[in-house]
């Protein structure tokens, strides 16, 4: 079956876009972490959408699973095989040009394999923004994050990957190739086709191509390290800074401070940004379409009202663009710092923004109720409500013993997410990991119309099997 797989493809691409030696496949089988382990009978590597409708009317025929793959940094296990060896692993990263960027229609267009960060540098030297911007944006591509319509920090400003695409070109199951690639802003010419392909996590075809909104590049930008008590306090804050700036309020993040303490304890050069620890941080950015010193105002204006009403503690403002850096690396570095302090259980959950706090303070007490001594580590965007709440293991307790609560600590976590009216997974998707929670969460009709349209667009099953729908 995996030499006839292998025979099949070779007679489509050259030796170079097709992997078949066990060392060179590795890289792509298992994911940074090291959680999701899987097998294929091939990794190709196409470079031409041509190439990639090719290779689906083959396994199509042959019904052999693919399972598309970009910077293979998703967080749950979406972009591994299963442990079969069947599959086809087809990435995305020899599908690398940039097509073509319009400064005057603010739009940029990319073949799928191309890595955010060259998108964002690609826009940069066309004087324009590409705001989509998350930890993993030297690796992940653009076809990876329409597939998990990531968000990372720019969501509350700009909105997610799903709000920054205005054109799909789309592989189908089949071989046919869906050619989207729209620059309108406005057509209201039936179906809004490629939202069914966005955060589809390759489960109905596989993205080749996009054309993506630009913006203006801000022409001035302040960001501040906030000390507060409290997620009510921060979210208070947020209220009153989201008043006062309105649209220019770009970034809000929270942060514990078991958060600044881990992230002290094993970030290099990382530095207590205020002169004391306070349990709650926030980091706070302002843009300003006209300057830094409109930022300035805005955020100094915003800084005061909260000093007055007895909302935050201490504030530091970033001076330079490398002081900004230095303060936006400590919450970027959360997950890294975590990391030496042993095992951790994760959930990626989105509640409604006005009960954050509420949230916080209900989940963090019942986590602890469930496992005395561990630490959660509760951060992410609160400007979005949604929250990275990860949880570590007691100090000096067993990683097996700690890990064995997983199961039990989603269903505590997820419960509360739930009756608050929220998401058991806000960006990451569902993949591999949370396939078996969906018919717990989901409304039984979306559930039974994504069947539907998985069958009529992917009637063989071949595309990513065994993630996100469950069996
Ligand atoms: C350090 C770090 C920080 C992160 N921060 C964030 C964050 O802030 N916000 C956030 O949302 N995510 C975050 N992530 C998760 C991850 O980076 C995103 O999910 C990202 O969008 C995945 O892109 P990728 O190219 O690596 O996709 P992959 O991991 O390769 O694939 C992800 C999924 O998309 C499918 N897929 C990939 N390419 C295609 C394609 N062309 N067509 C169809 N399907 C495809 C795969 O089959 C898989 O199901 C982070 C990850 C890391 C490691």
């Amino acid at each position: 079956m995996m030499q006839d797989t292998v025979n099949g493809l070779s007679t489509l691409l050259d030796a170079q876009a097709l992997i078949t030696d066990p060392k060179d496949k590795e890289p792509f089988l298992h994911e940074w972490r090291d959680r999701y382990h899987g097998k294929a009978a091939a990794v190709v590597q196409p470079r031409t959408t041509e190439e990639v409708c090719a290779v689906l009317r083959f396994a199509n025929d042959e019904r052999i699973p693919v399972v598309p793959q970009g910077g293979n940094t998703g967080l749950v296990g979406g972009q591994t095989p299963d442990a079969s060896g069947n599959a086809i692993v087809l990435s995305l990263a020899r599908l690398n040009r940039v097509r073509d960027v319009d400064p005057a229609g603010n739009t940029i267009t990319v073949d799928a394999g191309v890595v955010l960060q060259t998108v964002q540098e690609h826009a940069d030297k066309a004087g324009r923004l590409f705001p989509l911007s998350l930890g993993a944006q030297g690796s992940c591509m653009i076809g990876g994050n329409l597939s998990t319509n990531a968000g990372g920090t720019g969501v509350l400003a700009y909105g997610n990957t799903r709000d920054l695409v205005l054109g799909l070109e789309v592989a189908l199951p089949d071989g046919r190739l869906l050619n989207g690639l729209s620059k309108l802003r406005k057509d209201n010419t039936g179906y809004d086709l490629k939202h069914l392909f966005v955060g589809a996590e390759g489960t109905l075809g596989v993205i080749t191509g996009a054309t993506l909104k630009l913006f203006p590049k801000p022409k001035g930008m302040r960001t501040a390290m906030i000390g507060l008590a409290t997620p009510h306090q921060a979210l208070k804050l947020f209220t009153l800074m989201q008043g006062l700036a309105g649209p220019s309020l770009t970034g809000f993040e929270i942060m514990p401070r078991i958060g600044l303490e881990f992230a002290l304890r094993h970030l290099p050069g990382a530095r207590n940004p205020l002169a004391q620890l306070h349990d709650w941080y926030v980091l706070a950015e302002i843009s300003s379409g006209r300057g830094d010193d409109d930022a300035e105002a805005l955020l100094m204006q915003s800084m005061e009202t909260s000093f007055e009403e007895r909302l935050v503690e201490d504030a530091v403002v970033a001076q330079s663009l490398d002081q900004a850096q230095t303060l936006w690396s400590i919450r970027h570095g959360m997950s890294e710092a975590q990391k030496p302090e042993g095992a951790s259980i994760k959930h990626d959950v989105s509640v409604p923004v006005a009960r954050v706090a509420d949230f916080l303070d209900e989940a963090i007490t019942a986590v602890i109720e469930l496992v005395p001594g561990c630490r959660p580590l509760a951060f992410g965007h609160l400007g979005d409500g949604n929250i990275h709440f990860n949880v570590s293991q007691p100090i000096d307790a067993d990683r097996a013993d700690f890990l064995a609560h997983w199961d039990r600590m989603n269903d505590v976590v997820h419960g509360i997410v739930t009756a608050y009216g929220g998401s058991i997974s806000a960006e990451h998707g569902i993949g591999q990991s949370k396939r078996h929670l969906l018919p717990g969460v989901k409304d039984p009709v979306a559930l039974a119309l994504m069947q539907t349209l998985k069958q009529a667009i992917d009637p063989h099953g071949i595309m990513n099997p065994g993630k996100v729908l469950p069996d």
